[in-house]
Order: C-alpha cells, then sequence, then structure tokens
C-alpha cells in the first residue's frame, strides 16, 4: 500500500434554505476541504475536513496538504496510520507553526483518507475495521430545524416535523437574549412533549452570568444538554457552570487535542463529549478522546454525524458513543450517504469510510485549491 499521490480539493456546497445562523456564524455553503490519497494498484482514499465555505482559508487548508503533508507521505505505507499520524503531529518544523488549527485540519483530511485506504482495502466498511458493530441502532437528533435564524412559528413547526418523521431528539441554537430563548423552547417542548429529548447549544455566545441566568430559568424545561455555554476554550467557567447547575453541559467540536479534551475531563467541566474527527486530526486522535471518556464513564455524542461521515462508522463501533446529530447539508455528496430512517442512522454498508464523494459532487461544488 504504498502511496504514489496525494492531492487537495475543495468543494462549497449550499446549506439547507439557503443559509443558516446560530448565535456566532452565519453561514450559506459548506465547505468540502479534503485530500484524495492514492496508492500503488490505484485505489484511492478520501477524507475531509469541514469549514464555512472561505476560500481564501479553504485553500490554506489545501496548501498546507499539498506542500507541507504530501511530502511526508508520499512512498510510505498508507497502513502504517498511527506511525504517519505521529510522524505529522510530532514534525518539528510543522508542530512549531500550529499545534492547533489549519494544520490540524489538514492533517484530519489525510488521517481520514488512511482509514478509508484501509477499509477498503480489507473490503469492509469502516466500522467492522474498529471492531465490530456493538449496537443494534444509532439514535439521530435533529439539529438542522433548531437555528437561531428560524423564526419562532416555523421553530415549533419544524420540531413537531421532526418528531412526525421519526426522530425522538432535537436539538435548538440558543444565545440571543435569555427571555427570547426560554420562551422559544418552552413553546418547542410543549409542541414536541415529554418524551423526546430536548437538547440547546449556545455556540459559545454568552458569558457565565448569562448562562447561568438562564439555566435557572430553563429548570423546568428537562435540557438533556446545554452545548457550548462558554467561550470554547475556557475550562474554569465550564467548570463553575456545572457545578452550578443541574443541566449537563456538553461541548469538545472546537477543540483540537486530547490534551484540550483531558484538561476538561480533570476539571470536571464536561458531562458529554463531542469530539469531530474533521477538527481534530482525525479519527485517529478521536479514538483516543472516545477512551478516555469512556474511562470517565462519560456518554460521546460526536459533532455532526452526517457532515463528516466517519462519525456513523465510529458511532457504530465505539462503546461510549450514545446518540448522533443530524445536519443533513452534504450527505448527497457522498457514494456511501449517512442516511437517517426512521430516527436512526442507517448502517454503512459499502467498504471504506463513507467518505468518497460522487463524481457529481466534485464536477458540481468543486473549487480551485489555489
Ligand atoms: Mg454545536
Amino acid at each position: 500500500m504504498k502511496i504514489t499521490s496525494v492531492e487537495s480539493f475543495i468543494l462549497h456546497v449550499p446549506v439547507t434554505g439557503g443559509g443558516i445562523a446560530d448565535s456566532t456564524h452565519n453561514i450559506s455553503h459548506w465547505g468540502v476541504v479534503g485530500a484524495a490519497i492514492q496508492v500503488e494498484g490505484g485505489l484511492t482514499g478520501y477524507g475531509f475536513t469541514g469549514t464555512h465555505a472561505y476560500l481564501p482559508g479553504d485553500q490554506l487548508i489545501t496548501r498546507c496538504i499539498d506542500t507541507c503533508l504530501a511530502p511526508l507521505l508520499l512512498g510510505q505505507d498508507a497502513r502504517d496510520i498511527t506511525r504517519l499520524w505521529q510522524t505529522i503531529a510530532r514534525n518539528p518544523a510543522l508542530q512549531w507553526i500550529g499545534r492547533a488549527g489549519i494544520s490540524t485540519l489538514a492533517h484530519a483530511a489525510v488521517d481520514v483518507a488512511l482509514w478509508d485506504l484501509k477499509a477498503k482495502d480489507a473490503g469492509q466498511p469502516l466500522w467492522k475495521l474498529l471492531g465490530g458493530q456493538v449496537r443494534e441502532k444509532v439514535r439521530a437528533y435533529n439539529t438542522d430545524i433548531g437555528w437561531l435564524s428560524i423564526a419562532d412559528d416555523a421553530l415549533v413547526a419544524g420540531a413537531k416535523s421532526a418528531v412526525q418523521q421519526g426522530f425522538t431528539g432535537i436539538k435548538v441554537k440558543v444565545g440571543s437574549t435569555v427571555e427570547r430563548d426560554l420562551r422559544r423552547l418552552t413553546a418547542v417542548r410543549h409542541a414536541i412533549g415529554p418524551d423526546i429529548t430536548l437538547a440547546i447549544d449556545g455556540n459559545g455566545k454568552w458569558d457565565l452570568a448569562t448562562c447561568q441566568r438562564f439555566c435557572a430559568g430553563a429548570q423546568g424545561l428537562d435540557i438533556l444538554w446545554f452545548e457550548e455555554p462558554l467561550w470554547y476554550d475556557d475550562v474554569k467557567g465550564h467548570a463553575q457552570l456545572a457545578r452550578s447547575s443541574s443541566i449537563p453541559v456538553a461541548l469538545g467540536e472546537q477543540l483540537y487535542t486530547t490534551d484540550a479534551f483531558a484538561e476538561f475531563f480533570a476539571q470536571q467541566a464536561i458531562h458529554w463529549v463531542q469530539p469531530d474527527v474533521t477538527r481534530m486530526a482525525g479519527l485517529t486522535e478521536v479514538l483516543r478522546v472516545c477512551d478516555m471518556a469512556n474511562a470517565f464513564r462519560l456518554p460521546v455524542a460526536p459533532h455532526a454525524g452526517d457532515m463528516s461521515q466517519v462519525h456513523v462508522h465510529l458511532s457504530y463501533a465505539h462503546a461510549a458513543c450514545a446518540v448522533l446529530e443530524y445536519i443533513p447539508w452534504i450527505q448527497h455528496c457522498f457514494t456511501d450517504p449517512a442516511l437517517v430512517v426512521d430516527g436512526y442512522f442507517r448502517l454503512p454498508q459499502l467498504p471504506g469510510a463513507g467518505t468518497t464523494p460522487t463524481v457529481d459532487a466534485l464536477a458540481r461544488y468543486r473549487q480551485p485549491v489555489a
């Protein structure tokens, strides 16, 4: 499995309804910024990171893949995933310029491409390689009905519609004003009844005092978790919130390393663990976080299930995974799409990690890499 070529690509895919907003992001397209790694014999593995389709930034990632990572991979055995992870993550010149950020996003794309290659070479879906199926079904929760940019009436209608489609969990964005968000959540809880799980996501907008005021007002709403209530790296603030409220804290989609997660674990600042293979340095690093969560007896809810594709495989194969997010923006771009049927993710069937883009997606959404 000698690596013969590494090629980057950029796709910009329109999101639901022309655009969405949460408390900190306002986007019209999702960026799929990836690497295609080919080995002797012609087999090709695909991996990608996710962006807000900001082309100059996306081109920094592809430049990192093509000029910094490709030379470390060419001629190497693609099966040596851990060794190659270490070669990239602990390269002295690379770690000097970025132990997090663009270099990690680029690393994510190539690490996932190597896992895709390994599974394709074995002729098996990735979940099989990760040790096999540990649960019969992976429950999906719907985030796409809950954007902050959705008007109150449409939010309630969307929540009811999701439940009718079979979803047993939804997530609603917060982070506008405490009063408006409590009003919206009360209406949603009333509409969906007591048996549907209701999570919320602040996307790091509020300060501690605002979060505590919100949590006091939300006591009767049976909130499954409060995601990213505070700034992403604020371990002390999350620990204080976790101690002062009965609403569990969820976070992780903005963390780049196992070390970052370890600090939240050590300070008891996290209840739900949300790593993302497209932000951390690929599946290799996310598996370490999942194992750590397992040891701490904390559930994992990987970030954005269908937007990584890989998280579906992970959720079927890892004991710590409990539930998976549904945001279907890019699922149509892949040959083995992460589909949800009656509220549960379908078990992937094709060999690989599910990350192979369709010919149509590569043609329709492609942007220049430089
Ligand atoms: Mg989130």
